[in-house]
């Protein structure tokens, strides 16, 4: 199958390795042409748009950061939509909007080109490990086409619902990720005051019904008050403000993931953006006036 990727983050470059080792032919490109050489280097084919390379692909995917980045890569000047031909098949894997992914879908309709929007979760760990959980709306047939490559780059390959219904999927867990983060660092925040050995403290409620990935893969960051990326606080504090906007739309008040989303902006705000979310422990620890030693 002829794959093209654009955006080649932290999530994107990963990708790009595990469809290659699974066999498929990729054109890539990025914005910031220098991100290309890596994936270049292991056999993909550099491209100088999203247009040229749309060009001559089956399926072309996205992995860019928010909604108006996926309408400039896809709609804009030198688009996917200018390369891609009719019958082809977009592949969104940006976590946006589910109202602007409709509007897109809509406009690439009129040239016969399908699309489906299929975002992530699962950490820059399951995009190099091709673990992700991948949650898709779109129509069954587009999904069935996609499906061998993606599941090159997840191990979940969930079709949800109709176009929008995986960015829908996406705003959920982002909402359950923002209590599980607090409540860890809550909890931490605990354990140190209490001067327990957190290793053990991690081992006990990691094996009972407190488990969670972010437990498990983001405690060690949270106690020793360091956050390397990671999944940047800014991309989350983007996707809740989404489920908020999503929630409104809906009539559903979402208190929880209000005050962690004003938590965020306050983050960002004291430049802590481009941190891991696991950041969200430095407002717990710096309110209980936990240092660094
Ligand atoms: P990232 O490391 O910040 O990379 C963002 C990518 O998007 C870069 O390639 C960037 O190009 C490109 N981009 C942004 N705006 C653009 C524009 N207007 N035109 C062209 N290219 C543009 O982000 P990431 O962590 O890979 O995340 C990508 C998407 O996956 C986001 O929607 C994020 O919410 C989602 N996601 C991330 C994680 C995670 O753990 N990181 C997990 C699940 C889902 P440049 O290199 O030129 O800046």
């Amino acid at each position: 199958m002829n794959v093209a990727f654009v955006g080649l983050g932290t999530m994107g470059s990963p990708m790009v390795m595990n469809l290659l080792s699974a066999g498929h032919s990729v054109s890539v490109h990025n914005r910031t042409r220098a991100k290309e050489q890596s994936v270049v280097e292991a056999g993909a084919i550099a491209t100088s748009s999203p247009q040229q390379a749309a060009t001559d692909a089956d399926i072309i995917i996205t992995c860019v950061s928010d909604s108006p980045d996926v309408e400039a890569v896809i709609l804009g000047e030198s688009g996917v939509i200018h390369g891609a031909t009719s019958g082809s098949l977009i592949v969104d894997m940006s976590t946006i909007s589910p109202g602007v992914t409709q509007r897109i879908a809509k406009t690439l309709a009129q040239k016969d080109i399908q699309m489906i929007d299929a975002p992530v979760s699962g950490g820059s760990e399951g995009a190099q490990k091709g673990t992700l959980s991948i949650m898709i709306g779109g129509a069954e047939a587009d999904v069935e086409k996609a499906r061998p490559v993606l599941e090159a780059i997840g191990s979940t390959v969930t079709h949800v619902g109709p176009i929008g219904a995986g960015q829908t999927t996406k705003a959920i867990n982002q909402i359950i990720a923002a209590g599980t983060y607090w409540g860890v660092a809550e909890g931490i925040a605990l354990g140190l005051k209490a001067e327990l050995d957190m290793d053990k403290v991690i081992q006990a409620v990691g094996s009972g019904a407190s488990a969670s990935w972010c437990l498990t893969n983001r405690s060690d960051n949270m106690i020793n008050n360091r956050y390397p990326l990671g999944f940047r606080v800014r991309l989350h504090q983007k996707d809740l403000a989404i489920a908020l906007q999503t929630a409104r739309e809906l009539n559903l008040p979402l208190p929880m993931a209000a005050y962690v989303e004003q938590m965020e902006n306050g983050l960002i705000a004291n430049g802590h953006g481009d941190e891991d979310l696991s950041a969200i422990a430095r407002i717990v620890r710096e309110m209980g006036g936990i240092s660094d030693d």
